[in-house]
């Protein structure tokens, strides 16, 4: 089974599944973010990078206007993508992801404005469940994540 759903009641929820994702993350991994404005692209990406930066980083910022930001955690780039503002996919070969990818772990929020994906990856699909604001996240891994899924699980 490469695919997998985990509840995400609260903010607290995401955090947990954004810091398991940290834990994870290796030079060449590419993650993509779906799900619409609000779903909590953001707020998962950021519980990865915190995760892996250490607690003393306090601060860290959205990419939405830089569409592109990189943290250097102790022992991994991680670079986060936010695609919502690339007017047109030809700019996105000027983004240097190959670069990223190569070097380090990839995040990208909005990531069909890429068009081609590597085949290598994990998908997260986040959606709104019910009337409380909980959401869902839907996991799916392709190519070396199909086995990496399971350790991603609530604890
Ligand atoms: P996106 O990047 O998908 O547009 P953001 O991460 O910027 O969304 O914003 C999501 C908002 O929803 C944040 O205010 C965050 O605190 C909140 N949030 C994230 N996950 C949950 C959750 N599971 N339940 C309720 N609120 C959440
Ligand atoms: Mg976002």
């Amino acid at each position: 089974e490469n695919e997998l759903s985990i509840p995400l009641p609260d903010e607290a929820a995401t955090e947990r599944l954004g810091a398991r994702l940290g834990a994870l993350l290796q030079p060449g991994d590419f993650v993509s973010l779906s799900g619409d404005l609000g779903a909590g692209k953001t707020a998962l990406a950021r519980a990865a990078v915190r995760a892996r930066l250490g607690d003393w980083q306090e601060e860290v910022p959205s990419p939405t206007f830089t569409l592109v930001q990189t943290y250097e955690a102790p022992d991994l780039l991680i670079t986060h993508v936010d695609l919502y503002r690339l007017d047109r996919p030809e700019d996105a070969a000027e983004l240097g992801l190959g670069d990223a990818l190569d070097e380090g772990a990839l995040l990208v929020e909005w990531p069909d404005r890429l068009g081609r994906l590597p085949q290598d990856r994990l998908d997260i699909s986040i959606r709104l469940v019910g009337e409380g604001g909980a959401r869902e996240a839907h996991l799916t891994g392709h190519g070396q994540w199909a086995a990496r899924l399971r350790e991603l699980h609530d604890p």
